[in-house]
């Protein structure tokens, strides 16, 4: 919604909001806020909110750490849960950073994600339409607490109770994120026990972007609320599948989806722009990958076997691949990327994938030829031939594609770039001298 100052002002003085959260999005894709009551509602709309940002992760140096946070007007809400000591109400703006020169900071992600959409506007298009599928765990907390690594039901893929002992829980995420203006399409009971998947519809980037984060914001809050913990880590149990954030995309322009072809039986229905967008959205997989899949973790997701994707390929027809293109036609022609995980910085990760995809229509790149084999069934010798290469494998591989490729750089600038890949090499390094109870299992008695 459009709200002005002055809108703002008043339903806080009605509603008797208590406390101001405004929050921002670091570089590695975490949520930060500073909360501040409320009177001091006007410093906050004035743009005049100071923070220091060089305790913020990939920010700034300690010699240069004052910032200021821009409240995006349009992202005025009330928490619809009691938050406060008494149970007063808090509400929350989102806000871009900007430096102490009062310029938009090159590092804030948001920054980034609303120059990539700018770029795309200059090339005639209203909107970058986005989409997303986030899937979760839900684990038990124990009397303290305390999250356990006790799954919350043994329920399949769209289960009813008695099996799917989440529905009550994510009945209650429906209807809260309804209070806070999402339109929720399906809820369902996931594949893996204690797995549930919430979607919601499509918007432009920058607004998709702000729900997502507010979305785990949310499915957290009322987890712990029921008894549950919520983890949005991509493969928390070995062995079953993993929890994803297909993403769903297309460009539409006055006239509406640009994506949408409206001739059957050429490419699908899919418009010429909407095969240069896949053709670049393909060539730069690789480097794409370490936004997308940004954790250790996340390259046990993307293993054959558990619907998760392995190879840079496409298809209409199977789930395997990496792109699918999902049948409906019209306003929701549409590209699925079915690699991208929940622990991706949204921001970052749509800049990075819309950048792809203009080069790609920049440039009229093809995409590959549509696989409608099941690619897990195909050797090494049919995959080559058919063009089909694998995605990065580990985070360190995804993190070398990434240095490497300069449009995915480009979209979200070297500064953001620099700070990533620095604290994720970091990361790595980390993992790769923990020894694992897995090497213990496999080595310690046979050497
Ligand atoms: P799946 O086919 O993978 O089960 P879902 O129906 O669960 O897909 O989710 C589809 C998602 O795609 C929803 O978030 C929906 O709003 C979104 N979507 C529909 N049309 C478009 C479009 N034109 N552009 C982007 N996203 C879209
Ligand atoms: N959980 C699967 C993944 O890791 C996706 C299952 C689905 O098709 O929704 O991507
Ligand atoms: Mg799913
Ligand atoms: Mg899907």
């Amino acid at each position: 919604p459009s709200y002005t100052k002055a809108d703002i002002k008043q339903i806080v003085q009605d509603e008797q909001v208590e406390f101001i959260r405004v929050t921002f999005t670091d570089v590695l894709g975490a949520i930060k806020n500073v909360e501040v009551p409320v009177s001091q509602l006007d410093k906050v709309l004035d743009n005049d909110l100071m923070f220091d940002g060089s305790s913020i992760e990939g920010f700034v140096r300690i010699n240069e750490s004052d910032m200021y946070l821009y409240p995006d007007l349009s992202t005025f809400m009330i928490f619809p849960w009691a938050t406060d000591a008494h149970g007063g109400k808090v509400a929350r703006l989102i806000a871009d950073v900007y430096s102490k020169d009062r310029t938009p900071f090159k590092g804030d992600p948001r920054i980034a994600l609303k120059a990539a959409v700018s770029r795309a506007e200059a090339e005639g298009f209203t909107a970058f339409n986005v989409g997303t599928e986030p899937e979760f765990f839900l684990f038990k907390l124990d009397e303290k607490g305390e999250p356990t690594m006790e799954l919350n039901d043994h329920g399949n893929y769209f289960d009813l109770a008695p099996l799917d002992r989440g529905e009550n829980v994510r009945r209650e995420i429906v209807l809260t994120l309804e209070k806070m203006g999402f339109e929720v399409e399906a809820a369902h009971h996931e594949v893996a026990a204690g797995q549930h998947e919430v979607d919601f519809k499509y918007s432009d980037a920058v607004d998709m972007a702000d729900k997502i984060q507010t979305f785990k914001l949310v499915v957290k809050t009322i987890a712990r609320k029921n008894g549950y913990y919520a983890t949005f880590m991509p493969k928390p149990v070995s062995g079953i599948n993993g929890s994803g954030m297909h993403t769903n995309m297309s460009l539409f322009d006055k006239q509406g989806n640009v994506f949408d072809g409206h001739d059957a039986d050429k490419n699908l229905g899919l418009s010429d722009t909407a095969m240069h967008f896949l053709g670049g959205v393909l060539k730069h997989a690789p480097a794409l990958t370490a936004l997308a899949n940004p954790t250790v973790n996340s390259y046990k997701r993307l293993t054959p076997g558990f619907e998760a994707p392995v190879y840079v390929a496409w298809s209409a027809s199977n789930r395997s691949p990496m792109v699918r293109v999902p049948a409906s036609r019209g306003l929701a022609t549409r590209l699925e990327l079915r690699s991208v995980d929940p622990t991706t910085n949204p921001y970052t990760v749509l800049a990075a994938i819309l950048s792809a995809g203009l080069d790609g229509i920049d440039n009229k790149l093809e995409p590959s030829t549509a696989v409608d084999k099941n690619i897990y069934l195909m050797d090494e010798n049919e995959r080559k031939k058919a063009g089909i290469v694998n995605l990065p494998d580990t985070l360190l591989a995804a993190l070398d594609e990434l240095s490497n490729d300069d449009v995915v750089i480009d979209a979200i600038g070297t500064h953001i770039t620099d700070k990533f890949i620095e604290a994720k090499r970091i990361e790595y390094t980390s993992y790769r001298q923990f020894v694992s109870q897995w090497e213990l299992d496999n080595y310690f008695m046979n050497y």
